[in-house]
């Protein structure tokens, strides 16, 4: 990005300048490793920056102690870190995710490409991370799941009225007496074979609304190895990353 980068203090604060031939406006990011970095369009009066950082200076000194808070809280380990990689086994993805800190209140996630995340804004707000991260799971849950369970059901010749997703704390799934289907957001991160296992229970409840001998001679006709997955499913929750399970 950087035709030229130099460092720069005001304040007591230390900056990288960078200048950018694509930058159209000044632009202020912060990150714990590489502290503050004021990015300027080509041909700005470098003899502003540290007008632009002065105004800045709120700003910065907040972001400044929560990097500093956060440090604390990693040092206590209070607190699970966020994820630079999520393995999503259940749909056979996985996706890098960085971190961009900007001036702004919110985080805003991006897919850059097929396998690589950003989130950007106010990314030293770790609960706003992770809200938005799981935003992001739940529409990626949706759309692969959604048609993974109409595709399983329409081969059976199963009828299913809708499909949910929600992140639950002792469910993997659910069946309505009027045929939808939840599922839980997790099932993200389990092997595919027992997110199919979840899929198949539940589309046989669609037929038998319990647990009856005759509801698990149709589940074996679906899943002859249904017994060790069922048994599988208990400890199923260690698949589930730490920085994801906690909370609920
Ligand atoms: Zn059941």
């Amino acid at each position: 990005m950087s035709t030229q980068s130099f460092r720069g203090n005001s304040s007591g604060i230390h900056y990288t300048v960078k200048v950018s031939r694509r930058a159209r406006h000044t632009r202020l990011k912060m990150s714990p490793e590489e502290g503050l970095t004021v990015v300027v369009p080509t041909g700005f009066d470098l003899q502003r920056v540290p007008v632009v950082v002065e105004s800045k200076m709120a700003w910065i000194l907040k972001v400044q102690s929560t990097f500093a808070k956060h440090r604390l809280a990693d040092f206590g380990q209070t607190r699970v870190a966020l994820p630079e990689v999520i393995e999503l086994c259940g749909i056979g993805e996985t996706w890098r995710v960085g971190y961009r800190e900007e001036c702004r209140e919110s985080v805003k996630i991006t897919e850059l490409g097929l396998g690589e995340l950003e989130l950007s804004g106010a990314v030293s707000d770790h609960a706003l991370c992770l809200a938005s991260l799981e935003q992001w799971l739940k529409r990626r849950a949706k759309l692969r799941f959604e048609s993974q369970l109409m595709r399983l059901a329409s081969i059976n010749g199963f009828k299913v009225s809708g499909v949910s997703v929600r992140k639950q704390r002792s469910r993997w799934g659910s069946c309505s007496t009027r045929g939808n289907i939840n599922l839980n957001l997790k099932l993200l991160f389990l092997p595919p074979l027992l997110v199919r296992y979840i899929m198949i229970h539940e589309l046989c409840h669609t037929v038998h609304m319990n647990h009856s001998a005759r509801y698990w001679e149709a589940v074996e006709r679906y899943d002859p190895d249904y017994v060790a997955h069922d048994r599988e499913m208990r400890h199923a929750w260690r698949f589930v990353p730490a920085w994801f399970s906690g909370n609920r």
